[in-house]
Formats: C-alpha cells, structure tokens, sequence
C-alpha cells in the first residue's frame, strides 16, 4: 500500500482542488474553502481506519473523535441548553465513544483492504460529508461531499498504483495486492451489503434533506 505520507500528501492535493473549485464557483469565503480543504485531507486518509496500527490510525481517530461530536453539535441540541458542565460531558464523553469504543470494534470488525477500500465506502464518505454539512447550505454540503469522495477515491488510486512495480524499470508486474483497493465489493458479503444498505440509506436521507 501507499504510505501515510503519499495519502496526506494525495488529500491535500485533491483537498486544495476542490477547495479553489468551491471559491471559483460559489464565492466562498476563506472559512468555507479552509472547511472543504481539511475534509478533504481526511478523505485522503479515511480507508486506512481498517489497518490495525501506527500512528496515522491514531492520528485519524484523534481528528474524528474531535470533528464529529462538533459537527453533530447543532443538531442535537440548541444553544439554550449549551452550558460550560455540558459542553465538557459532551466533548469528553464523544472523544472517549468514538477514539475507543469505535475505534476498538472497526479494529475488530475490518480487515485490511476489506470493504473500507472500496469505491461505495468512498460514495458513504462522501454522503456523510454532504449530510454533515447540510445545516450550512446546499452549495457548502455539496462540495464537502465531493472533496470527501475524490480524497477517497486518490487514495483508492494510489493504492492501487502502489500495487505496480516494473521490471527492469519498463515491464510492470502487478502484485498481489493489485485490485484490492479499487473495487466494488469485498470478500465479505455480509461487509458488503451492509455498506451497500448505508449507502442507499444516506441516498435516502440526501434526497429528503434536498
Ligand atoms: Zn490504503
């Protein structure tokens, strides 16, 4: 596989691209372009959550542990109930539920270059993201959506571009890794339909929310 610093280095290309698309396109601020942009890095890294070990994994974690109990902030609650003794139970009780007991049941759940490399787990990133975003706006949700997907989608690629090598630096030889990132279902079909399931249903959930 490609290493950590080739996936940062993918999302923050592909992170960046998208980022400008949104100020070309819509007029976004520096606040909106810089959102789309960090997204877009954890796009590049995301179907790495299912390799058991190192540092990225933590790294990874530690950022979704923070972003994620922020980005469902509003939507749980409204600001009247926002006290200094609820924000520390809040954030606390999110980093400790998804840095541990999430990370600990995906460790124990995926295997590496399972189901999480694939191109619907991109897909369900990518909606996770427009979902997340949806209480900012149409344009905003989109382009997070979209620079979640296309991080994951570089990192599929590059995975699999890792898996060539050539022989006597012109005939390539695939090895056996070839085809096990870029591809649309896992050797687990319970892993697969119930990815398939999670992405038809946050389909769902965008169409209604649109
Ligand atoms: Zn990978």
């Amino acid at each position: 596989m490609a290493g950590f610093k080739t996936h940062l280095t993918g999302g923050v290309v592909s992170g960046a691209g998208i980022s400008a698309l949104g100020l070309v396109s819509y007029n976004f601020n520096m606040l909106q372009a810089s959102s789309i942009f960090i997204l877009g890095v954890v796009g590049g890294i995301l179907p790495d959550l299912d390799s058991d070990s190192g540092k990225p994994l933590a790294l990874i974690f530690g950022i979704l542990s923070v972003l994620i109990p922020t980005l469902l902030l509003p939507r749980i609650t409204d600001s009247k109930i926002i006290s200094p003794e609820f924000l520390v139970c809040y954030f606390v009780g999110g980093y400790l539920i998804i840095n541990y007991l999430i990370c600990g049941l995906i460790k124990k759940l995926t295997i590496h270059r399972g189901i999480m490399h694939s191109i619907p787990f991109a897909i369900l990133s990518g909606e996770a993201g427009y979902l997340l975003f949806i209480s900012s706006s149409q344009n905003m949700a989109e382009m997070v959506g979209l620079s979640v997907f296309a991080g994951c989608m570089g990192h599929l690629i590059l995975d699999e571009l890792n898996s060539i090598s050539f022989k006597f630096g012109l005939i390539p030889v695939w090895k056996r890794s070839s085809g096990t990132a870029f591809k649309i279902t896992s050797g687990n079909l319970f892993a697969t339909l119930f990815v398939y399931c999670l992405v038809f249903g946050a389909a769902a959930m965008i169409f209604l929310a649109s």
